[in-house]
């Protein structure tokens, strides 16, 4: 991996594609892997499973079977870590996580969306283990770093950091850094609109951070906060998208006109519900209402990354006027985060064995470019 990432044709979204290594139960079933990329052209393709019937195939991924090749703007192949070719939690960063810092250290927001099915790499791409920390924890201590430096090197600059974190779910935002209380009905925070700062969630608690422990602390508190609910497809099926933010703050004071100019960005992380469809899940009532907020959100998510990727929408101006964020919570409270000149990225997660889930997730990606 050569570390730099070519620029798409939109300029400030990228969409990348990673598959992850078998599980222990893929092992044992034998399964094999559907997914070939080149980490030359980074084109990804997917090959049916051996003895595939076409017929059994819903109609509306049957045209698709034929054209099941997709460039992106990067392919990380994470499957088999004897692989000359396989990337790493740190290749990940240096690929994305480091050019959107630099963009937050210049003042501007980034957001950083994995997409995919439960139990594709979604997680383990943002969070990671603590042996394999992920996008998130990278980001965080490079962060800090920069800062470090940063503060020798000029200090009539000083730099304030705070996080906040909260779960998009069924059309709600719940805050994850105030405790479940048992017994008690989640607390839903209100949505407000402010005619500077754009929408936000009122009373979203927003804490200040001086280090990479302490910041880290807090996103394990959200992180064991966060929904989960079973579904008949997996004992933990992740029903919400969590949207991690960490807010930069540069206060440079000029010491000969003693004033002092403030830049302000935002990095958002988001860690988006499974993509599976809520048919595959055999869901009913709740659950089903469940899925299809859960579609709202991720389908508007891959139009409004679809139009900002649009060079004709980007040359013409008037882009909130075609961008539609207002069609779901996710992307109305994202909306300064996306487009402008925020950089977005979508890291579509696969699994190396499931051909009608990867496929569905290769064309969301694919639209998304
Ligand atoms: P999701 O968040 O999409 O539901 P997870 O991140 O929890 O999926 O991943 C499912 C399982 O696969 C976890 O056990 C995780 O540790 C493992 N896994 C995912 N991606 C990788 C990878 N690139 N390398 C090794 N293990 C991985």
């Amino acid at each position: 991996l050569d570390g730099t990432l070519p620029s798409s044709i939109g300029g400030n979204v990228k969409v990348v594609v990673r598959v992850r290594a078998f599980l222990p139960r893929e092992i044992e079933r034998g399964a094999e892997c559907l997914v070939e990329m080149d980490p030359v052209t980074n084109r990804t393709t997917l090959k049916p499973p051996n003895g595939y019937d076409p017929a059994n195939v819903r109609a509306h991924s049957r045209k698709v079977i034929e054209n099941k090749s997709f460039t992106f703007d990067k392919s990380f192949w994470s499957h088999n870590p004897a692989d000359p070719r396989y990337a790493t939690q740190e290749d990940i960063y240096d690929c994305l996580g480091e050019e959107f810092l630099d963009h937050n250290f210049e003042g501007y927001h980034t957001c950083i969306f994995a997409y995919g099915q439960t139990g594709s790499g979604k997680s383990y791409t943002m969070m990671g283990t603590p042996e394999n920390p992920g996008l998130i924890p990278r980001t965080c201590e490079d962060l800090f770093q920069r800062i470090a430096v940063a503060s020798q090197e000029s200090p009539n600059v000083t730099y304030h950091v705070r996080v906040s974190y909260f779960e998009v779910y069924n059309e709600h935002v719940r805050d994850l850094l105030v405790p479940v209380v048992p017994g008690q009905p989640p607390y839903y925070l209100k949505i407000r609109e402010s005619p500077t700062e754009g929408p936000y969630v009122k009373d979203l608690t927003e804490v200040p951070v001086r280090s990479l422990d302490e910041i880290l602390r807090y996103m394990r508190m959200g992180d064991a906060n966060r929904t989960t609910a079973s579904t008949k497809m997996n004992d933990t099926s992740s029903r919400s998208h969590a949207v991690f933010t960490i807010m930069l703050k540069q206060i440079h004071h000029d010491l000969e006109t003693d004033e002092t100019t403030e830049r302000s960005s935002r990095i958002r992380l988001v860690d988006l519900a499974g993509s599976e469809r809520a048919k595959a899940t055999e869901a009913t009532g709740q659950r089903l209402r469940e899925g299809s907020n859960i579609n709202k959100s991720l389908t508007t998510l891959g139009r409004v990354i679809a139009a900002l990727a649009d060079p004709k929408r980007s040359r013409h101006g008037h882009r909130d006027k075609v961008v539609p964020y207002r069609d779901s919570i996710l992307t109305w409270l994202l909306k300064d985060s996306l487009g402008g000149n925020s950089k977005t990225a979508m890291i579509a997660c696969i699994s190396p064995s499931d051909y009608e889930e990867t496929l569905s997730t290769l064309r969301y990606a694919d639209q998304a470019k």
